[in-house]
Order: structure tokens, then sequence, then C-alpha cells
């Protein structure tokens, strides 16, 4: 069983279908999604229909739920806030049903052939929609938080794995097109990357495809025309920060 993972999307309908178009000649059997469908780019609805169809999982993000709400948004940077306060004006009912009826974490229990033990969230274990886990103390209560063998968290917009075994975490950087191979007894928590607002550096977008088979996990770095995008976001008048970064990946 192969499954695509795509996460942190951002409304960014050009990297998306890069994405989408790469993972398609990976032939996966199944598509999951880790959140934050919207906020930050210039494509919230597109973005939203273009996956829906194609998702045997998704949860919910933090910039999901804070485009559905009307709560103040003052926990979020001036920019994103700016961004979050547009997509409001903007989404319309079909993509904000669909992201309304999101849960904040999911499994493939539905699926017997999937990996069993697998979970998805958006955040952490711990606090599903917005903790990050940057590092292997933070990752280590979410190991202790749930029973699970691999779980695939986003919200970082970094690519990484953490690793538990042997009552050990340690974090692992995951490099493009290499497989990463499971090892059994160990447990993962392993993050895709974002697709639609990198953030390590690389502009490009990021996906990955887990392989229960092997058991392996492949990050993938997929360039996309990113003057489009900034394009379209200078159009709706977003922020100029939040267009600038896309071509630095910071
Ligand atoms: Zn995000």
């Amino acid at each position: 069983m192969r499954i695509g993972v795509v996460s942190d999307v951002h409304a960014n309908l050009e990297a998306l279908e890069a994405v989408l178009a790469h993972l398609d000649r990976q032939a996966p059997d199944m598509l999951v999604c880790l959140g934050d469908f919207v906020g930050y780019g210039p494509d919230p609805n597109a973005c939203v229909e273009r996956l829906r169809p194609l998702l045997r999982a998704a949860v919910m993000g933090n910039h999901d739920q804070a485009a559905l709400s009307d709560s103040p948004t003052d926990h979020f940077n001036l920019f994103a806030q700016e961004a979050i306060v547009w997509t409001r004006q903007v989404l319309k009912d079909g993509p904000r049903a669909f992201l309304s009826a999101l849960p904040r974490r999911a499994d493939l229990t539905d699926n017997p052939a999937a990996l069993p033990g697998l979970l998805l969230v958006h955040g952490s274990l711990r606090r599903p929609l917005d903790e990050y886990i940057l590092d292997g103390r933070i990752a280590r209560a979410s190991f202790l938080a749930a029973p699970f063998e691999v779980a695939l968290v986003g919200h970082t917009h970094h690519p990484a794995i953490f690793v538990e075994s042997k009552r050990r975490v340690s974090t692992q950087g995951l490099l493009p097109e290499v497989p990463r191979v499971l090892t059994p007894g160990a447990r993962y928590i392993i993050n895709p990357g974002s697709v639609g607002q990198p953030r390590d550096g690389d502009p490009r977008a990021a996906c990955m495809v887990l392989d229960t088979e092997g058991p392996t996990a492949t990050l993938f770095r997929v360039p996309y025309p990113i003057e489009e995008t900034q394009r379209k976001m200078d159009a709706a008048g977003l922020p100029v920060p939040l267009i600038e970064r896309l071509a630095l990946g910071r």
C-alpha cells in the first residue's frame, strides 16, 4: 500500500497541481492531507475543491479552523492575520462545509491493508491543531500521548522524521528521493513538509509517499511556477512579505 501524503497546501494551487502531477507518476493507492488547506495563498476554494474528491483521509489545520471562525486572530502574526481575514471573505459554502467536517485526528482503520497504527494530525498528538513538533523533546511528548507506529504531522513546514527506539527519541532529516526505511519495533513521527509554503530554505513544493510494504517513507520536492502564485497574491492584495517568502522557501 502506497500512501501519498500532502500537507500545508495553504491555498497555493500551482504548487498543489505540481505535487499532484508528481504523485500521479508515483501511483499511490490513496492520498491523505494533514491540514492547512487554506490561509496565506490566493486560491482557497480551488485547492479544497481540487483535493476533496482525491482524499481518503484528512485532518483540520489551525489555519483551516481560523478561516472558519469569526473569533479574533491575534495568536497569529500580523501577515497571517491579514491572510485569514481575506480567506474568510472569499471562502465559499462548499469548501467551508468540507473544512468544518474535518476531524482533528484521523486514522485509516477502515482500510485493513493500510499500515496499522497509522495516525494523522496537523500539529502534534498532544495538541493536534497548534503544537509545533520542532525537536526531539517535543516529539517525545507526542510519542507518550498516543499509541501509534507511525504518526504523520504537518504544521512546521519543515520535512523531518523523529524516531523513538528503545525509549530514546532522535531527530533525523529527510532527503528528497531517498527512501527512508522504517525499522520494525521503532516508532516514527514523520513530517512531509509543506506543499504551498515551504520554510526549510528550499522553495520547491514538498510531498511524500509512505510505502507500507517496505516500509519506507520517501520525500519529494517538486518545482512549480512560483511567479504565477505571487502574481495572484499581488492581485488579491495579500501581504507583500507572504508573497516574497514563497521564492525564498522561508
Ligand atoms: Zn501551515
